[in-house]
């Protein structure tokens, strides 16, 4: 990832401050992080040798809530990485209207390449590490790209053993026989399939069999792809990081699943393999990007035939592809929309473990619906009273948010009357 994505998170504010000027002072404290923290995590490997491994936090902005966020365990994790998704967090909790204010962790680390025992130890490492910043009032972590609910309830075993009292509201995303909520495993990509199924038609999109394509094939892309195939969508391509299977006629999905499952690869009988930059440019009606960032940027995004975007992914499209789609006009749903079901279903799991009281999974998605189907017309209303694009608007309806939040509390001008 390169250094300046903090920089490129920070132009869709500047951007949407120009759509929707507000009170200086709100716009000041965005601009900074709150807290920022490195840690180094030793960790004794299954061979006798130890291993130091480096991690962050952070916690951007607390206007609205606690902070919320997902841990990333990759080998391209950076300061700045965590420090754009925790920005990117601020404005996707206070779109889907969440007490939450943004926060985001990580690990640099190839999990694979770690045994599961090396796994928990780093895990449990890196709670021990970070366990007087987080919190169910302070921060409350959550998965993110391969960090699953096995390695949330390491995390949470660590943190309610520091404490020393039961805490399952300090991390979500466990697993559901250790308070996890229902419904957790396919909130990013039922609630970006509700808000896709809210937008579709006023984008312009109709008809049965809309042709789909998903890049990344991993917890958000293989379910979106799942619902889209059950919904009566030709999901017509996929990928994971080896590459992608492509169909004119439509993937078998829950084939697919189940292949990924047992084998680890994409192979589907009859289709054709994709490269994962050419499975951006195909012609369908809808891209999925559910795999890392800046998959789309000023580069290719000129080749992209698709009528409509769903980032499923945090940050897949860069501003210069913004550019050339607000030209072409192609809506893009963006990521603060598009995969808030996600941090939604979090937050129903936060709350259910502070009430001890759980859920269906019917209820569970219920009430998401309504969250994704609200802030998709809210967005889509504020794109039309603005002029601008889908992604402006939901910044738009951020900052009005974290904007009243700051008014409520008083500013330069409250004092100086
Ligand atoms: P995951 O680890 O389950 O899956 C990631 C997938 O992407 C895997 O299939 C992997 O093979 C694939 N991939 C990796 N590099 C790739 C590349 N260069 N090209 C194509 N595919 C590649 O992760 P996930 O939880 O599905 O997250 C995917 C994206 O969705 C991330 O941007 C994440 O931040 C975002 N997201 C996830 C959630 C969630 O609840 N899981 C919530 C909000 C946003």
């Amino acid at each position: 990832m390169s250094a300046s994505i903090f920089d490129e998170a920070q132009k869709r504010l500047d951007k949407a401050l120009k759509a929707y000027p507000m009170d200086a002072e709100t716009a000041l404290l965005l601009k900074t992080p709150k807290s920022l923290i490195e840690v180094s995590i030793p960790v004794r490997m299954d061979d006798g040798s130890l291993r130091v491994f480096q991690g962050f936090r952070c916690r951007y902005n607390d206007l609205l809530g606690p902070t919320k966020g997902g841990i990333r365990y990759h080998p391209q994790v950076s300061a700045d990485e965590v420090k754009s998704l925790a920005f990117w967090m601020t404005f996707k909790c206070s779109v889907a209207g969440l007490p939450y204010g943004g926060g985001k962790g990580g690990i640099i680390v190839d999990p694979h390449k770690l045994s599961q025992a090396e796994l928990e130890r780093l895990s449990r490492g890196y709670m021990a590490a970070i366990a007087d910043f987080v919190g169910p009032d302070l921060d409350v972590p959550a998965p993110d790209v391969y960090t699953n609910g096995t390695i949330m309830n390491w995390m949470c075993d660590e943190y309610s053993k520091i404490r020393r009292s039961y805490q399952p509201a300090v991390i979500t995303g466990k697993p559901v026989a250790l308070g996890g909520s229902l419904g957790r495993e396919s909130a990013t990509a039922q609630g970006g399939f509700y808000v896709l199924e809210a937008l579709k038609g006023k984008l312009g999109l109709s008809g049965k069999g809309l042709k789909v394509a998903v890049q990344g094939f991993g917890n958000a892309g293989s379910i979106f792809a799942s619902l889209a195939h059950q919904a009566g969508y030709k999901v017509v391509a996929v990928s994971d990081s080896k590459g992608g299977v492509y169909s004119e006629a439509g993937l078998d999905i829950p084939e697919l699943v189940a292949t990924k499952l047992k084998t680890g690869t994409l192979t589907a009988r009859g289709a054709e393999k994709v490269s994962n930059e050419a499975l951006l440019e195909l012609n369908v009606e809808v891209l999925v990007p559910a795999a890392l960032e800046n998959q789309i940027t000023g580069k290719n995004a000129a080749n992209v035939k698709a009528k409509c975007l769903l980032e499923l992914a945090n940050g897949p499209t860069d501003s210069a592809a913004d550019a050339i789609f607000d030209e072409k006009k192609i809506p893009v749903v963006p990521d603060i929309l598009a995969n808030a079901g996600g941090v939604t279903v979090s937050y129903f799991e936060w709350v259910q473990n502070r009430a001890g009281y759980y859920w269906s999974e019917e209820e569970v998605n219920q009430k998401l619906k309504v969250i994704m189907d609200r802030s998709a017309q809210q967005v889509f209303e504020l794109k039309q009273e603005h002029n601008v694009s889908l992604r402006t608007a939901a910044y738009v309806l951020a900052l009005k948010r974290l904007n009243e939040a700051v008014l409520a509390k008083g500013t330069q001008k409250t004092y100086q009357k």
